[in-house]
Formats: structure tokens, sequence, C-alpha cells
């Protein structure tokens, strides 16, 4: 086993240049979920930047000269400024650092990876991405679901139920999405949960829509309620554990045949 993981030494990965930043997914929480590449830059970095939704089991795997700095934004408590963490990223990259920007899941899915390349961009530093096993996927993964499935959907729906005020986004079409797709996958929306399912069933969606809330999704501590669309505003009023994203539509069903990760995978914190 030992000589199997030793060929990834002798692997030509792409360099960390000093100077340069990293945006990087490191999945969903299980360590083992992050890519091959995020590995390779935790051993490199020299600084890394990290959200509150990255576990310290892939922390573990960092340089251990490595300066690790929380930037944790975690729904409701305070976090520092968006802005706030551009600048530094882009302060340290000037000091000739090595900077690794570790995000949860993929950086590119609802974690504002987009924002922070293109203030890189302006400022003339390099980066790179790295994609993530978003939570959206693999998160659903743990608990059986298939994001598609041929026999019930060709088509699925991301959304966040949160905007930059904590509200529900305005500028999302519930009444378009309620019928576009028949799975919805939606982040950052146990706070709205009730209003969203409520907006989704007057604009046609049925309440009997199978729907599932995958709390903590690839840790041993993940939980999974499933109810229906017309379940979920007295979901929403119980204090359920957070990290959590939510699905609806039939994928939620094939959880019963698909369900895997039990008791015995649980003992491994990898994955
Ligand atoms: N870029 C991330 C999403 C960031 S937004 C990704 O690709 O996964 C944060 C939201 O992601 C959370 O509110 C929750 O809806 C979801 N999320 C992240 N990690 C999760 C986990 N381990 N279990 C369940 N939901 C998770």
């Amino acid at each position: 086993m030992n000589g199997h993981f030793a060929r990834l030494d002798q692997a030509r990965f792409p360099e960390f240049a000093p100077g340069t930043v990293w945006l990087v997914g490191a999945g969903p929480g299980a360590p083992g979920l992050i890519s091959v590449l995020g590995y390779h830059a935790l051993g490199q970095a020299d600084v890394i930047v990290h959200d509150a939704l990255v576990g310290d089991g892939v922390l573990d795997w960092a340089n251990p000269s490595a300066e690790i700095v929380h930037a944790g934004k975690r729904g409701g408590k305070p976090s520092p400024a968006q802005a706030d963490i551009t600048i530094r990223l882009i302060a340290w990259a000037r000091e000739g650092k090595r900077v690794l920007r570790l995000k949860g899941g993929d950086p590119f899915m609802f974690g504002r990876g987009g924002e922070e390349g293109a203030a890189l961009r302006r400022a003339g530093i390099a980066f790179r991405i790295v994609p993530g096993i978003t939570s959206g996927i693999g998160g659903l993964a743990y608990a059986g679901i298939p994001a598609t499935h041929r026999d019930t959907n060709h088509a699925v729906i991301f959304l966040t139920g949160h905007d930059e005020a904590g509200e529900v986004p305005q500028s999302v079409d519930w009444s378009a999405i309620a019928t576009a797709a028949p799975v919805l996958v939606m982040f950052m929306a146990l706070k709205h949960l009730g209003s969203i399912a409520e907006k989704l069933m007057a604009a046609g969606r049925s309440e009997s829509d199978p729907l599932a809330i995958v709390s903590n999704a690839t840790l041993p501590e993940q939980s999974v309620i499933k109810a229906t669309l017309g379940e979920a505003s007295a979901l929403a009023h119980e204090n359920l554990p957070t990290p959590a994203i939510v699905v609806c539509g039939p994928v939620v069903d094939l959880g019963e045949t698909l369900n895997w990760y039990g008791a015995a995978e649980r003992e491994n914190r990898l994955g």
C-alpha cells in the first residue's frame, strides 16, 4: 500500500510558484475527498486561508511550517468582510508567499471563488483554480442520493436560499424554478426553508415532492431527514444541525436503495 501512494511523490505536479494564489476546493468535509492537486497544494503552501467549512482533517495535511489563517464565514456569525480577505490574499502574494485559499466544497459553487479570482486578476496576481467535490453532489452521494438518475431527471438546479443580506434571493425566479427541473439542490436553504417551500408550491410544485435534508454530509456525524415539500416549513423550525444541504425531487427516494454510509463506514474519518 505504501508503495502505491509513494508513486505520487514522483508525480510531476504543477509548480506552486511563490507569489501566486491557488483557490482550492477542500470537498464537502471528509478529508479523503480533497483532490490530489489540492493535497499537493497543502504540502507546498506558505499561507493557508480557509473557511469555517474546511475540516481539521484536511488541515492536518498542511505543511507544518505553513501559517494557517481562519477566514470563517458561517451563516449568522461575524466573519471578516470579503474585501478584507481578498486584500490579505493579495498582500501575502506580493510578499512572495505561496497562498492557498482553501474553500469548502468547490470554490466556484456558491463559494465566492469567482470574486476572489477576479480581484487577483485585477491585482495582477497569478492564480489557479483547483476544483473540489461540491456538497451539492458529493454530500448527497453520502446519503445515497444521486443528483441525476436516468429514470427520474434529466436536469438538476442548484440554488442558494440566502443572498448577501441573508434573505431569500430576489433574483431567483421561484415560479420558473418550481417546475423547470425535477430535482432542486439547495445550499444555505435551512433558514428560509419554510418560505422557499411556500414559493415553490405556490408556483405549482407538488407538496408531496420528496425532500431530504443532509446535515454534516460526508462526516461521521452526518444525519439525514426525509420529508415532503409540504412538511418542509415544520422542519425549518426544528434546530437541525448545520451545514445542511436540501434536495427536493424524486431522487430522494433512491436513497432507500442506494444508502451506503452506515455505522461501519463512519468509523473512518477519512471518508
Ligand atoms: N462551495 C461549497 C458551498 C458553500 S455555501 C460547496 O461546493 O459545497 C455553504 C453551504 O454549503 C452550506 O450552507 C450548506 O448548504 C452546504 N454545505 C457545505 N458543506 C456541507 C456539508 N458537509 N454538509 C451539508 N451541507 C454542506
